[in-house]
């Protein structure tokens, strides 16, 4: 018996169930809140003044929001120009000094920053800094005032684990399984098309692309035949001499792929070619859960498809793993779209369609739970790389009105 757990697993139990979730349940809550404050005013002076012997006031206020001071971005190597100028932007946009480190896997990216930008930059205010793991590590002993993350989530631990040494705030941006359910009332060449066009984009490399599809065993006999006519019509008879389809960064990365097309069975593509990284555009079914294309992030053109039996049991199946960076459901019916959305969480959610909630600067893009924390894009950005600066300014005068709040608080003095 631990009654801490007992306690900790009533109250996880009432959020799965969704207890929580609805504006009445809210509003109850917050007006439970405020009959709590009303009623209990006198015991909770009483015990103020007996834990703190405190008095408290309210005023007027503003938000100002100001630079952190020196901040370190670090970035992945899938989209190089991108995941570095992005978060650069925000980061000077709010007025910091920042230091750059791109991948190690993109060279030819990691020189071009290196040494071109830094011409068009202020160097007193900016550097970029080479380097893996070993040189990134020696940088995230000093001492920064943000550090910006874009990586596996394996790295984020590494550099949330060097900033808590100096208590620095940190946004991770982390990658996940991202599951893509598939509804049996959908057109499945459409779904087929949408599906091999955001999994197979820059060879499968992108963080928000759908990892594996969920759908019934009738569905998954449909989207077969619809995205081998997906895949041939985008890349040819032969995708290896197609100029449309990119290849694995490195020889690392392409023995890791190469290794999950042995889980479950082939069912499109699965060719191969080391001398060239190359792995063809590929689909797998029959896998199982504890199959390692079923427990890491596959992060390549390899996209399993797993049956579930009910949308049910799709949901309980996301539920079971940890909260992903992109959701995905597709439907004609708005209310499943809608169910997946309200009973799932995920860093970001398309309904009928693949990562085109990420290219809207109007969203923020951030991942939740083990896909990370904080966001960024567009207005976000600017918020992510600013302390938000509580201020209050007073009049010098009305000296009669704050006295209020001076000692000794007899109730005599209160009154007045
Ligand atoms: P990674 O975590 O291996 O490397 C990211 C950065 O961390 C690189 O600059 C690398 O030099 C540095 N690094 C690597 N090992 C380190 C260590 N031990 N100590 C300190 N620094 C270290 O990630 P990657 O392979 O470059 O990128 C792929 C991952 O990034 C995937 O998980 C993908 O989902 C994720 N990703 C996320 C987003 C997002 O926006 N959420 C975008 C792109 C990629």
């Amino acid at each position: 018996m631990d009654p801490l757990a007992d306690t900790l697993q009533r109250l996880r139990e009432a959020f799965s169930a969704g207890r929580t979730r609805s504006p009445e349940f809210r509003a109850a809550q917050l007006k439970g809140l405020g009959r709590f404050l009303q009623e209990n005013k006198q015991l909770l002076q009483e015990a103020l003044a007996q834990d703190l012997h405190k008095a408290t006031q309210l005023d007027s206020a503003f938000i100002r929001k100001e630079p952190f001071g020196l901040v370190l971005i670090i970035a992945p190597w899938n989209y190089p120009v991108n995941l570095t100028l992005v978060p650069l932007v925000g980061a000077l946009a709010a007025g910091n000094c920042v230091v750059l480190k791109p991948s190690e896997f993109s060279r030819s990216t990691e020189k071009v920053l290196a040494e071109v930008l830094p011409r068009y930059l202020d160097q007193s205010c900016f550097a970029v800094v080479l380097g893996g793991p070993q040189e990134t590590g020696q940088l995230l002993e000093h001492k920064f005032d943000y550090i910006f993350f874009t990586g596996s989530p394996r790295v984020g631990r590494i550099v949330m684990t060097a900033a808590a040494k100096h208590l620095t705030p940190v946004t991770l941006e982390l990658g996940g399984k991202n599951p893509c359910y598939v509804d049996d009332d959908c057109d499945p060449q459409t779904v087929a098309n949408r599906v091999a066009w955001f999994r197979y984009f820059n060879c499968g490399q992108t963080c928000v692309a759908p990892d594996y599809v969920l759908c019934s065993p009738h569905t998954r006999e449909r989207l077969l035949p619809a995205l081998q006519s997906a895949i041939t019509r985008f890349y040819g008879e032969d995708p290896r001499r197609s100029p449309s389809l990119g290849r694995v960064v490195s020889d690392k990365h392409f023995r890791r792929l190469r290794g999950l097309l042995g889980c479950g069975r082939v069912a499109i593509g699965g060719q191969s070619d080391e001398d060239e990284r190359y792995i063809a555009p590929t689909v797998l079914v029959d896998v199982q859960e504890t199959e390692p294309v079923m427990q890491e992030e596959i992060f390549g053109p390899i996209l399993p498809i797993v049956n579930v039996g009910s949308l049910d049991e799709a949901i309980d199946f996301i539920n079971r793993r940890e909260k992903p960076l992109a959701l995905y459901a597709f439907s004609r019916s708005s209310q499943v779209v809608k169910r997946v959305l309200a009973q799932t969480s995920s860093g970001g959610f398309c309904g009928n369609d693949g990562f085109m909630h990420m290219t809207l600067a109007s969203l923020p893009f951030g991942g939740v739970g083990a896909s990370g924390m904080g966001s960024y894009h567009g207005k976000f950005s600017f918020d992510t790389f600013s302390h938000h600066r509580a201020c209050l300014l007073r009049r010098p005068g009305l000296e009669k009105i704050y006295s209020i709040r001076y000692p000794p608080y007899s109730p005599r003095n209160l009154r007045m």
